[in-house]
């Protein structure tokens, strides 16, 4: 069916549904094995679908169970109108892939395509149409446990790994039976939470929501994301389900979205504690006037909504727009041609291929943070003994935040390594927990390490740790781990540390002690594989990190993209130093935005530029500036180099930050090879909005500095001149 078949079939549907229905098809009730408030009521929804009062249903999983619903709604039902079933399928349904902070170290949107594919192919297969993910809050707080799910503190990086995971789980057709629709999420600026505590107030800037926290929205909708979900903070003092400006002007008017907008679980209910309605009519009538079209969980909608209509506190051409974007996104899945799935052909595991495809994210994904004296790849011909010491080297807690229930779990490293390493003595010794103070088997860590060629210390922290309400105070490793390492590395046998965790951990107190730091972050299902890859050099290591490590928690919030301040006056220092001092700590981070290694190294020349100058009125019109960028691999093996392009504009009305990433690419080079690497800059990569509410999106005359490198605190530079 062709879009225009589907806005008449929705205009002969809307003319056929009563009031009720109407408001029916707003509704998505949570099935049972999920419990929370309002949530879990198997026989409310089955109820709802029969009587044609339900739209969506979401955590119902298995082909069998989702038909036997279907079967209701569209057998029994007086319209037949199939129901959309949703499930937050966020790295992986069967096949866990790494958590989505981890792929956004690979620096390369491909990863994500892979886990998007694989994971929509296995989520359909059981009924499930539509995920909740992408993820895409820009954020700058490690404190918050959500930063797991997202893909770091940049908002191009964001961007661009936000439109490629919708392309990926909605390829170019939502009917074909191993797609699902996507959901943008959260809308808006939640990853600005005040101290990093979940569900907190934000106060942004319209430049500051513009320029750091929408753009990855934009991509993610012009990719053509069915489905927007609003989020759970307030902005400006007007909670996100409340907001017009946002939800309405910004998403549907300005930028065209027709699909479904969301509500986060019970989001709209919450309007009421947030104190923003007085009960639960009002916090209907709020939500849906701003432009919420679906309610999870909570059933103000329904219950109030007839009302809202009779009183003229709600239009009936909003009701129907509404209804209009859940029926589009049923269209667009084909569920009213083919609202079951065929339970013969079920996924029920990982293939070998999904398995393949997340062990070589995984090593894609990990970030070579240190490696004094080249102690990393292991040889294995030189190594006679290995210690594999830590509370995860036999974990099986690697899969991160939003695993889903009863997937196949994570390959531990220590089983990684006995493969990769058959023909070396390695010893196991647990050491401490992840979590607790009991030291008592540090002993028997240190005489294995002791007694070993090179140790491997898998430390970090839980999977629980990370993610929705997990929000910690502290960045430091938990429990008494910090001890198991000291006491390790004092036996001078090389260490190597494998961080496992799902944020930026802080490190300072001790990595100076140890040889080689592996970040590999939640790796997921293949961790123990992809940890060995890695640590044998099969896979050499190319991940950069897409948020900054700071050295200790009192200097969050701490970012790469920051503006200058006007002290020290210094025209001639280096405009990336953190000029914020502190007394107590040195000054920046311990690893910036960008940073990772490699087992071989390389060289970023400084860009040529296809202008030296252009008339903003040019940019304006769509000229483009060609820049060129020479890469080469000045080491003695193959590797990948994440080549990176910001650009800062050094004076403007509005103050710039000192770097904005614009471009980046990962590229392969053989030893001694060079390459040429091309970026295309436009108005968008060069301008930036202001702060006034109606959207304006200015390029100022003036030098433009254009950065190159390998990591944020790169130094190389040429500048344009707009006109
Ligand atoms: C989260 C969403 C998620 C939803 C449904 C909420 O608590 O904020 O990201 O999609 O639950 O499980």
């Amino acid at each position: 069916m062709s879009g225009h078949d589907h806005e008449s079939r929705i205009e002969e549907l809307l003319g056929q549904m009563t009031v009720e229905e109407k408001f029916g098809q707003l509704q998505q009730l949570a099935w049972a094995w999920d419990t929370g408030p309002g949530g879990g009521d198997t026989a409310a929804a089955e109820a709802a679908a029969r009587k044609g009062l339900l739209g969506s249903v979401l955590n119902v999983v298995g082909a069998e169970v989702s038909n036997a619903l279907q079967r209701i709604a569209v057998e029994e039902s007086r319209l037949g109108i199939p129901l959309v079933f949703g499930l937050d399928v966020i790295h992986g349904f069967h096949t866990t892939f790494p958590i989505p902070l981890a792929q956004a170290a690979a620096f390369d949107p491909a990863v994500t395509v892979a886990d998007a594919e694989v994971s929509a192919r296995e989520a359909r297969s059981n009924g499930i149409h539509w995920t909740f993910s992408p993820m895409m809050d820009v954020t700058r707080e490690p404190r918050w446990g959500r930063i797991a799910e997202s893909i770091g503190e940049d908002p191009c990086l964001t961007a661009a790994y936000a439109a490629a995971k919708v392309r990926g789980y909605q390829g170019d057709d939502l009917s074909s039976g191993d797609r699902i629709a996507a959901c943008a999420k959260h809308f808006v600026a939640y990853g600005g939470a005040e101290g990093g505590r979940d569900y907190n107030t934000v106060d942004v800037s319209e430049q500051r929501l513009r320029n750091l926290y929408l753009p990855p929205f934009k991509a993610a909708v012009d990719a053509g994301a069915a489905t927007v979900m609003a989020a759970f903070n307030t902005i400006n003092g007007i909670p996100a389900h409340a907001n017009e400006h946002t939800l309405t002007d910004i998403l549907k008017k300005s930028w065209g979205f027709d699909g479904v907008v969301v509500s986060d679980w019970t989001g709209v209910l919450e309007l009421i504690p947030h104190g923003g309605a007085v009960d639960e009519a009002e916090a209907a009538r709020r939500s849906l006037t701003a432009g919420v079209d679906m309610e999870m969980v909570s059933t103000t909608f329904v219950e109030h909504g007839r009302h809202l209509l009779a009183s003229g506190a709600l239009t009936g051409e909003r009701l129907d727009d509404a209804v209009s974007r859940v029926l589009r996104l049923k269209l667009r899945l084909g569920l009213f041609e083919r609202p079951y799935v065929d339970e013969s052909a079920a996924l029920t595991a990982p293939s070998a291929q999904a398995r393949a495809a997340a062990r070589e994210a995984a090593g894609r994904c990990m970030v070579l943070l240190r490696n004094e004296n080249a102690v990393l790849p292991l040889d294995g011909s030189g190594l006679g003994s290995l210690a594999v010491v830590g509370p995860f080297a036999d974990s099986v807690d690697l899969l991160g935040t939003w695993s889903l229930p009863g997937a196949p779990e994570a390959v531990p490293v220590l089983a990684g390594l006995r493969e990769a390493f058959p023909d070396t003595d390695v010893r196991h010794a647990l050491g401490v927990a992840a979590e607790g103070t009991d030291t008592s088997g540090v002993a028997a860590a240190v005489a294995a390490a002791e007694a070993a060629d090179a140790v491997v210390l898998v430390v970090g922290e839980p999977s629980a740790l990370s993610g929705e309400a997990a929000v910690r105070s502290e960045l430091g490793l938990p429990g008494a781990q910090e001890e198991l390492i000291d006491a390790v590395a004092a036996t001078g046998t090389p260490c190597v540390v494998v961080l496992v965790g799902g944020r930026p951990l802080t490190i300072g107190g001790w990595a100076d002690k140890v040889a080689a730091i592996v970040m590999a972050w939640h790796p997921g299902i293949e961790a123990g594989p992809a940890v060995a890859d890695v640590l044998t050099g099969a896979v050499v290591p190319g991940g950069k990190l897409p948020v900054t490590f700071p050295r200790v928690v009192g200097q969050v919030p701490l970012y790469y993209n920051h503006e200058r301040t006007g002290r020290p006056y210094d025209p001639a220092g280096p405009e990336t130093k953190y000029v914020s001092k502190y007394l107590d700590v040195a000054d920046g981070p311990e690893f910036a935005f960008g940073h990772g290694l490699s087992y071989t190294t390389f060289e970023v020349d400084e860009p040529e530029l296809s202008h030296e100058r252009i008339a903003s009125v040019e940019l304006r019109a769509g000229a483009t500036v060609e820049v060129t960028v020479p890469v080469r691999n000045t080491g003695d093996r193959e590797g990948e180099e994440v080549v990176q392009l910001y650009v800062q504009d050094p004076v403007a009305t509005i103050v710039q930050p000192v770097r904005r990433l614009r471009g980046f690419r990962r590229v392969r080079l053989a030893a001694g090879e060079e390459q040429h690497v091309r970026f295309t800059l436009g108005a968008d990569d060069i301008g930036y909005w202001t702060n006034d509410p109606y959207g304006v999106f200015i390029v100022e005359p003036g030098e433009i500095h254009i950065h190159t490198g390998n990591s944020s605190r790169t130094q190389r530079r040429r500048t344009l001149l707009i006109t």
